[in-house]
């Protein structure tokens, strides 16, 4: 089993545009790390409101000086050709060069990556250093790209539950050469579910199902979510998974339903487990496949993790990290110990959704706290024994687990500890639904 950062260092400057063949090596590795079922959608299979797009690919490109120097060579770099370029030969001026040579916003030294899947036009990009240097006033130009049938691939690994209702983890493994958008959430989204398979062949079988597909952004999300219609009912919640490994604190983005359950079970999770962490509300943070599942007709209420540097400007979304979107976007800025706090973190998420239920009471009236072993001291511990009592007062048919961390301002693990203890006392059990047992109510 290769570690996050070996699949990473394998992974990554593959050419790995949406449907091309170095996105199917890449997932066909994947898939030799898990159980996965891979689902191909043809190009030209109409997606709800969206088409998939044509297979790429780019056989070779350059800029060469009239007298045949090579000033630029997509064999050096995967960036260096616009994702979706249509192909081209021939001689162009200089404004004609500049016009389709794009270059990065702020880093001169950057090479942007630039995609324009649906807009038929030839492009390449290049540092600022280089378009600067351009001083002839004609250039050889070579794109030999390639547009031919092909299949958008989506990975998918599946975790069975005790229930048919299930969480699902996502992330995108198109965009060449670059490894925190967002390979480091490929990585992640494999290395929790390689531990939640290796739990359950350990005999334990979470409560809900875990599904993690990894795809193309957009068009990947839209065409498995189209093509799998009937299973949005049991898709409870999620988490997108992205830009996991550079190096900044945690940002959770909340789904389009903020008051959710699973939007409770993963903020007051969180809270619990890195209380430094951001939390911003939905297209606050950052934007991505998310988006598909929040939205109408879809309205699954999917969370969205990363480690977006200044996560609270409103500039965030578009420019989430420096190396964002560029050719400084590379292993170097991430690490594999990040990468590993994540899926620790992913998996303390996933807990409080297992168990994010209805905590039902089977006792009346207060418990008899010493009798059952769960007095604390309030001369010692006086904070220790109110909240213990403000969590057994709410323990009554109609609050889930995160409900009640939600109304006492504490995090999940604090309720989820006293609720264990009952749960093991009998005191308490979970349930799916709401099971009100004040007697007014019924
Ligand atoms: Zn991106």
């Amino acid at each position: 089993m290769a570690s996050m950062m070996q699949l990473i260092e394998e992974l990554w400057f593959l050419k790995r545009d949406l449907v091309s063949d170095d996105y199917d090596r890449a997932l066909e590795r994947l898939a030799q790390e898990v159980p996965m079922t891979i689902h191909a959608v043809p190009s030209g299979t109409k997606v709800w409101s969206w088409t998939v797009p044509e297979k790429w690919t780019c056989h070779e490109a350059y800029i060469e000086t009239l007298d045949g120097r090579r000033l630029l060579d997509y064999a050096n770099h995967p960036l260096h050709v616009v994702s979706y370029s249509l192909p081209f030969d021939g001689e162009v001026t200089r404004e004609e060069l500049l016009a389709h040579l794009h270059v990065h916003p702020t880093n001169p030294d950057a090479i942007p990556y630039v995609f324009k899947y649906y807009q038929r036009d030839w492009g390449l990009c290049a540092t600022q250093t280089l378009r600067d240097s351009l001083a002839d006033a004609r250039y050889r130009v070579v794109i030999r790209s390639e547009f031919t049938p092909g299949a958008l691939k989506i990975g998918e690994v599946y975790i069975p539950g005790q229930r048919p209702e299930n969480f699902v983890l996502a992330a995108h493994l198109d965009h060449p050469a670059m490894v925190n958008d967002d390979l480091s959430g490929v990585v992640v989204g494999l290395e929790v579910a390689r531990r939640l398979l290796a739990a359950a062949a350990g005999g334990e079988t979470p409560y809900y199902g875990v599904r993690l597909l990894i795809f193309p952004e957009t068009q990947g999300s839209i065409a498995y979510l189209s093509q799998h219609e009937d299973e949005i009912p049991n898709m409870l919640g999620g988490l997108f998974l992205e830009m996991l490994g550079n190096d900044a604190p945690h940002a959770l983005q909340q789904s389009f339903q903020p008051l959710s359950a699973p939007d409770r079970a993963l903020v007051t999770a969180l809270a619990g487990h890195e209380p430094a962490a951001h939390v911003g509300g939905f297209r606050t943070v950052i934007d991505n496949d998310e988006r598909q599942f929040n939205a109408p007709g879809v309205r699954v209420p999917m969370l969205s993790l990363s480690r977006v540097v200044n996560p609270h400007l409103p500039t965030s979304r578009f420019a989430p990290y420096p190396e964002y979107h560029s050719s400084l976007d590379t292993p170097a800025i991430v690490s594999q110990a990040r990468l590993e706090q994540s899926v620790e973190l992913v998996l303390e998420l996933i807990h409080a959704f297992q168990h994010n239920r209805y905590v039902v009471n089977h006792f009346k009236g207060e418990v008899f706290a010493s009798g059952y072993g769960l007095w604390v001291d309030y001369k010692s511990d006086a904070a220790g024994h109110k909240r213990r009592f403000e969590i057994m007062d709410r323990c009554d048919g109609t609050r889930r687990v995160a409900d009640i961390a939600d109304e006492l301002h504490i995090s999940f693990q604090d309720v989820w500890q006293v609720i264990a203890l009952l749960i093991e006392k009998g005191l308490v059990s979970l349930s799916d639904t709401p099971q009100p047992t004040d007697p007014h109510l019924r």
